[in-house]
Order: structure tokens, then C-alpha cells, then sequence
């Protein structure tokens, strides 16, 4: 991460309204032709010049770029502390943050970093474009203007959304209930089991009923140990046992997540529960999510569940993958299997509607 931060205040000779720090990670939105047609990514020192339209905002920006810019494919845990550190450092003399990152990973990190910022009370906005800033019909500039006016809102306690968000294609959703679920339109992500925030058209309506907001004394508190050693399982009719036992059997799994059908449901062919039963035994956290973007996990409610539920698997409620790997891997590396078992299934930053440990 490169140390220099270019500031560039586009209220001069006012004074700016909000002070808002871009981050800029990679992916597709930053990428300009260099002068034989190529993509690279673009030196953000010069975004003004591509978005003059940021003058009339009356911000102060900040602008910090990853030393090298990745597609977010590359991103690793390391690179999450990297964006954490960042938000850290400069809490206190900023209003909002603005990330920018490639969509194929956004949800992922967006969800990483609702649960490393304990008790944020600023905005933090992921947003990104699906075609290149330097593309005339890019959703590149829409997105990044609409994000910092969102990092920059004010209401009457505070920020209007102290949240992890990612703006996308005229939403604002919270970032651990998003999944990115579009590759070529716009509308680039969903959140089938929260509404969004806010809805950004002539003007950006906000939800706030939605809206999380800290208590008055809540204070920044970053966790950043990550343990990886966890897995994801998605099953299928058909799927091979030698297959569910490679995955069951690897050394060293601390967490495995199950990706079920329906509310949580499995094969309840003997050959799968015993393989579920002897991880659960070896003290790996289980944990069954759905492969449906919308509705929830309650095991249980069928027969093809109840044996999950007895034999320990945890059920994930609503989470979205992207939320329960993330989280898993988080509660692992900070707390040790024993807390991750009691916490996984409780909401830590929204990522859950109901408390389904069963
Ligand atoms: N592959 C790119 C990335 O995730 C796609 C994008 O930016 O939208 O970095």
C-alpha cells in the first residue's frame, strides 16, 4: 500500500462540506487505454481529470491507491487488513470512506470488513463499475459520485449510514447481505433478504428504519486475525461420496460450510450424515447455509434437516455465503473453534435477520 495520500479539495475557495477518503484497490473501474489501446490501471492522482463533475461536490478528498492494483480475483485476507488499517488510521480526520474494488470479490470483502470494524459510526462504501472509467458509457462515474455523497451524508445523530455498504448501479445495500449476481448489466449486485439502504434516483432516499446506527459511545475497534484453513461444500443430486469425504476428510479443516438446498435441507443417504457426523465429532464448526439467494436455513422444518441439526450442524439463518466464509474465518482466527461455535450463528453487523443456533 503505498504510503502517499494526494489530497484534492474540490470546495476551494469555500470550505468543504465533508471530508471523504477514496481508496483505491483495482479491478475494472480504474482501468484507462494506454496509448496503443491497452487497459491499465489508471494513476489516481489524476481522477479529476476523468470526473471533473467532482469539483461541484465541496469535498475534501483523499485519495490512497494500492501500490499495485489488483483484479479483485487476487484479493487475500492480507489485503482486507490492508483496507481496515486504512479506515483506522484515518478515522478520526475523515467523515466517510470510499473503496474502490473489482465486483467479483466486493461482497466478499465487504462482508470481511463489516465484521473487522466493531462499532463503526462512519460510512465505509465499496463500489466499483463494471465498464472502465475511461468508457464512455461507463457506470464508473455515477457510482463513485453517488458513493461519496453517500460517505458524506450527514443526519441529525452522526453519518446517515455508519455502515459497511456497497453502492452499486443506484443501490445502496449493506455489504454482508450483497452478492454479486450480474456480470454484464449494471445492477451488478442483490440482497434478496435485507432491502437497500437507500435508492439513488433524482434524489437518494434513504431507508433509515434499515440503517444501523451505534450507540453514542461506540468506538472503533478493528479485529484482524483471520484463520483459512475452512471450506465450502455445495451439494448436488448425484454428488460422489469419494468427493464429500476428500473435502470431510482434509487435515487440518477448522470450519466447513455446507451449502445446502431449500431452508437447509441434504441427502439423507447414511453415507453423507456420517461423513457430517465424524467432521462435527473431530470438532470442526459446520455450518449450513443455503444455495438460495432468498429465504433462510431452519433446520428442522423437514426430515432432511433434523439429523443435521441433532448431530451439531449449525444453521446459518440468512447469511449469504459470502458472509459466512468471511465471518467463519474471522471468529476462527480471533476467538478459537469454541466461541466460533457459540457466535457463528448470532448476527455480529446485520449479516443475520433471526438468531438461528439450533
Ligand atoms: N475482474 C474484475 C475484478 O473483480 C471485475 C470488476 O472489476 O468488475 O477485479
Amino acid at each position: 500500500m503505498s504510503p502517499s495520500v494526494i489530497r484534492i479539495n474540490t470546495a476551494l475557495p469555500g470550505t468543504p462540506r465533508a471530508r471523504v477518503m477514496i481508496v483505491y484497490t483495482g479491478g475494472t473501474f480504474g482501468m484507462v487505454r494506454d496509448g496503443s489501446g491497452v487497459l491499465i490501471p489508471l494513476d489516481f492522482g489524476s481522477i479529476l481529470e476523468h470526473l471533473p463533475a467532482l469539483r461541484q461536490l465541496q469535498l475534501e478528498l483523499s485519495v490512497v491507491a494500492f501500490d499495485e492494483p489488483i483484479d479483485s480475483s487476487n484479493i487475500e485476507p492480507h489485503h482486507w487488513r490492508e483496507m481496515a488499517d486504512i479506515v483506522q488510521q484515518h478515522y478520526r480526520d475523515q467523515d466517510g470512506f470510499v473503496i474502490l474494488h473489482g465486483t467479483d470479490t466486493m461482497a466478499y470483502t465487504a462482508s470481511a470488513l463489516s465484521f473487522m470494524l466493531e462499532g463503526l459510526a462512519k460510512p465505509v462504501i465499496f463500489t466499483g463499475a463494471q465498464l472502465p472509467i475511461s468508457e464512455p458509457r461507463s457506470d464508473a462515474r455515477e457510482n463513485l459520485i453517488t458513493a461519496l455523497e453517500i460517505a458524506a451524508a450527514k443526519g441529525r445523530e452522526g453519518a446517515r449510514v455508519p455502515e459497511v455498504c456497497i453502492y452499486f448501479g443506484s443501490e445502496l445495500l449493506r455489504g454482508n447481505r450483497a452478492k454479486k449476481a450480474e456480470s454484464q448489466h449494471f445492477d451488478a449486485f442483490q440482497s434478496e433478504n435485507y432491502p437497500p439502504l437507500a435508492k439513488a434516483g433524482v434524489k437518494i432516499d434513504y431507508l433509515d428504519s434499515a440503517i444501523h446506527r451505534p450507540g453514542p459511545d461506540a468506538k472503533l475497534h478493528v479485529r484482524s486475525t483471520f484463520d483459512s484453513r475452512v471450506g465450502v461444500l455445495r451439494i448436488f443430486p448425484g454428488i460422489n461420496p469419494l468427493w464429500v469425504r476428500s473435502v470431510t476428510e482434509t487435515p487440518d479443516l477448522k470450519g466447513l460450510i455446507l451449502e445446502t438446498y431449500g431452508s437447509g435441507n441434504a441427502t439423507t443417504a447414511r453415507w453423507f450424515l456420517d461423513a457430517v457426523r465424524n467432521l462435527v465429532s473431530r470438532g470442526v464448526i459446520v455450518l449450513n447455509v443455503s444455495q438460495c439467494p432468498g429465504g433462510m436455513v431452519i433446520q428442522g422444518k423437514y426430515e432432511t434437516s433434523r439429523e443435521l441439526a441433532d448431530m451439531g450442524v449449525i444453521g446459518g439463518g440468512d447469511m449469504t455465503l459470502e458472509a459466512a466464509v468471511t465471518k467463519m474465518m474471522l471468529l476462527l482466527g480471533e476467538y478459537g473453534p469454541g466461541e466460533t461455535r457459540t457466535r457463528i450463528g448470532v448476527s455480529m453487523a446485520g449479516e443475520l435477520t433471526h438468531v438461528t443456533v439450533t
